[in-house]
């Protein structure tokens, strides 16, 4: 389940190793594990929970904290630029949520133990890359094992909507080792070429197809949970609330990583608030006026169910008779593998040709035709048996691909057929 389900899930949407997760985070997002099949969303996006909890609040935009002081006396001081315009807030508590990377820049009076557990605070580096394409696609989604090879985790085509102006696009994300590479190797504004191959292999007419490609690099996208992070995470709470500081730590990386995570942060800080008896607007000494306020709610975005193609088990016919006379599919979907059946090379009015290198020609064809509606095709093939009455040809073919081959010279149950191929895939590459 981990290595099937799990973690290409992990992998492909977080750019995390599930193995390498602490157990804390599986228990807070996980419901379906835990028997819960409801996840709830917010109805009006995600912008709406800002534009709700700043409703009646002032609000400087487009202001850099730089740093922030708390003595045990006196008031807190905030220095911040705005408009390349430095200036020094006061206030009675100050509430920081940002990055947990950016705190010991921000705090310089951090205590020590505070200090070495911001510190630890780490957050994955996801690279992305859509690519606009001039030919309408249907929507399909695809999560790779670690096991699979290759540097895609996952691989999503999105059907385009002429009437919202949206092309049709490509999406892929790479594996968190290939991401390492992007960041060591300087190339994070070329991930395109990481994943050229893999593209070109599960899209094969993207050369011909591509309108222009789009790199994004998320440096922080999300907290990790490293095993033992919730106990550190815990301490440093503890610490917090037992300090009766005037300056409160919130954020994702102090609940669980997703917004749900930066909610409940978020709502800790404000009960904070609250005990220590609320904001008085009227001290504030930045106040704007609500018009000033560009926040606002965006229209309800549609969702799309996404047509998984992996399915342990899932078969493909192509309509031959015998499929239902002998009771076979022409092609078992398993995972990243998929198994075609025995291929006689019937011409196309359903008779074997007299030449057997014509035959296999046929064979293959037929065989690649059954892969094609799998995304996938004879350039994947890792294994090749070939049962022949006679000496038969395969190179023309395989001279390049080169998978495992068996040929056996045997007789075949079918009037005039000299030659069946057995083709094993491999969509992993
Ligand atoms: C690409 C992407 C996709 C995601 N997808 C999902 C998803 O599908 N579902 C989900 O639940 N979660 C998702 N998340 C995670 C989710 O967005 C975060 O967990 C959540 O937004 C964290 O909120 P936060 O308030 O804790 O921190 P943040 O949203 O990171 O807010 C911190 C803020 O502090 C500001 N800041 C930093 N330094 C300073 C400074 N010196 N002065 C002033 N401001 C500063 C930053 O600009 C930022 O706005 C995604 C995240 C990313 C990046």
């Amino acid at each position: 389940m981990l290595e099937r389900m799990v973690n290409p899930v992990f992998r492909g949407t977080r750019s995390w190793d599930a193995g390498a997760t602490s157990a804390a985070f599986f228990a807070a997002t996980k419901p379906h594990m835990i028997g819960r099949s409801t996840v709830h969303v917010l109805k009006g996006g995600m912008n709406s929970l800002a534009a709700a909890l700043s409703r009646d609040l002032v609000l400087m935009l487009n202001t850099r904290a730089l740093r922030i002081e708390a003595p045990a006396s006196g008031p807190c001081r905030v220095e911040v630029e705005r408009d390349g315009q430095g200036e020094t807030l006061e206030a009675d508590r100050v509430v920081c949520a940002v990055e947990g990377g950016h705190a010991n820049a921000l705090v310089p009076g951090l205590a020590p133990e505070d200090r070495d557990f911001m510190a630890r605070v780490r957050y994955n580096p996801p690279g992305m890359v859509h690519v606009r394409l001039n030919r309408q696609v249907a929507a399909r989604m695809n999560f790779f094992t670690d096991r699979a090879g290759g540097a895609i985790a996952t691989y999503q085509k999105i059907p385009g909507n002429e009437a919202q102006g949206s092309h049709p696009l490509l999406y892929a994300q790479l594996i968190p080792e290939a991401n390492r590479r992007a960041r060591d190797e300087g190339m994070t504004d070329r991930i395109h070429e990481i994943v050229a191959k893999d593209l070109r292999r599960l899209y094969p007419t993207l050369d011909a197809d591509r309108v222009d490609d789009h790199n994004q690099w998320v440096a922080c996208m999300l907290p990790e949970f490293y095993p033992g992070c919730a106990a550190e995470v815990r301490r440093f709470l503890d610490r917090q609330a037992a300090s009766r500081g005037r300056l409160h730590f919130c954020c994702d990386y102090l609940a669980q990583a997703l917004v749900t995570g930066a909610a409940a942060s978020g709502k800790a800080a404000a009960g904070w608030l609250v005990a220590q008896g609320g904001i008085d607007h009227r001290r504030n000494p930045c106040v704007r006026s609500r018009k000033d306020c560009p926040v606002a709610c965006p229209a309800p975005v549609d969702s799309f169910r996404a047509e998984y193609v992996i399915m342990p088990g899932s078969g493909i016919r192509n309509g031959a008779p015998s499929e239902d006379f002998a009771g076979y599919a022409k092609a078992v979907i398993d995972g990243m593998t998929i198994h075609v059946s025995g291929t006689l090379g019937q011409g196309e009015d359903g008779q074997p040709p007299d030449d057997a290198g014509q035959k296999a020609r046929n064979a293959l064809a037929s065989i690649d035709k059954a892969l094609k509606q799998a995304e996938s095709g004879l350039t994947d093939a890792v294994a090749c048996r070939v049962y022949i009455t006679d000496a038969a040809w395969l190179g023309e073919v395989f001279r390049d691909i080169r998978p495992t081959n068996t040929m056996l010279i045997c007789q075949i149950p079918t009037q005039g057929a000299k030659v069946e191929i057995e083709i094993t895939v491999s969509r992993a590459g």
